[in-house]
């Protein structure tokens, strides 16, 4: 009689061969849950594939968090909505099915330090991640200085493009420090070069009535904005500090505020 190989170590070399150890891992588990509930071959199959597939997302969706470059990890589980009132829960929620992304529009988180801007921000990024889409992040400056590394090297345009092709690029910081006309001119490109065709995150410590003064020219800052908001959910945060917000430092002094 030849020898039939035992079916778990056949799956197990198959396995191997198709560089699939999520599948190996669970064959056995998904076989027997098979058997119980009476799975037809097709079922068994897709179940099995899904493990491998749904394995695979997630690592991938590690590798995209770490190419992204995000500062910090933050997710919208652990924003507290009941301490940041002027945001709306469900706006939030919405946002993070990624619709927007499909939709090539922008997000522009508005509010002073320590309102959340950047928390948001990250969530939504890594959201972006783990569903497969390839995410950029920096500060504003850090754009700049990269953009115009670029353009020195003579390659800009090839920067942008490239650019073009990560689905979600999110700029933090806008307003901290201001730009000279060159940043300026390199940052309305890059705006202008995702218009309509991939999205920005971007978030500010001050209103667009202040951004003639962050980009020293109400021109430029005029037409950004307006391809900044054509598309785009605009969320003004308002309040204190979360930073502060266990410190008992009192009331930040504030015209409303007189001590
Ligand atoms: P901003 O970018 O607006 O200056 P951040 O998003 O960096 O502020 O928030 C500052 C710190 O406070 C971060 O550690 C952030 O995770 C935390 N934080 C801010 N708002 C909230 C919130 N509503 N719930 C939980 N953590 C928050
Ligand atoms: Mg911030």
């Amino acid at each position: 009689m030849t020898a039939v190989p035992e079916p778990s170590s056949e799956l197990a070399w198959l396995c191997r061969a198709l560089k699939a150890p999520s599948l190996a891992a669970g064959i056995d588990r998904l076989a027997s849950r098979a058997r119980e509930q009476g799975w037809t071959h097709e079922q068994f199959l897709a179940a099995c594939l899904e493990r491998e597939v749904l394995a695979r997302q997630s690592h991938g969706g590690e590798a995209r968090i770490k190419a992204a470059r995000f500062p910090a990890r933050k997710t919208l589980e652990d924003f507290d909505f009941d301490h940041q009132r002027s945001v709306r829960r469900d706006v939030i929620a919405h946002l993070g099915q990624l619709d927007f992304i499909e939709a090539r529009d922008n997000v522009v988180f508005l509010g002073p330090p320590g309102t959340g801007k950047t928390h948001l921000s990250i969530a939504l990024g890594i959201r972006a991640c783990l569903a497969g889409h390839r995410v950029a992040f920096a500060t504003a400056a850090q754009w700049v200085d990269r953009l115009g590394a670029a353009h020195q090297a003579g390659r800009l345009q090839d920067e942008l493009r490239r650019l073009g092709r990560t689905p979600l690029v999110v700029i933090d910081e806008v307003g901290y420090i201001p730009f000279d006309a060159d940043a300026a001119n390199l940052f309305f490109q890059l705006i202008s070069s995702r218009y309509e065709r991939a999205s920005v995150i971007m978030s500010s410590n001050k209103p667009f009535s202040r951004w003639g003064e962050v980009f020293g020219d109400p021109v430029v800052a005029a037409a950004m904005i307006d391809r900044l908001v054509h598309h785009a959910e605009v969320i003004s945060l308002k309040g204190d500090s979360y930073r502060l917000k266990d410190r008992d430092l009192g009331r930040i002094p504030s015209d409303d505020n007189p001590t």
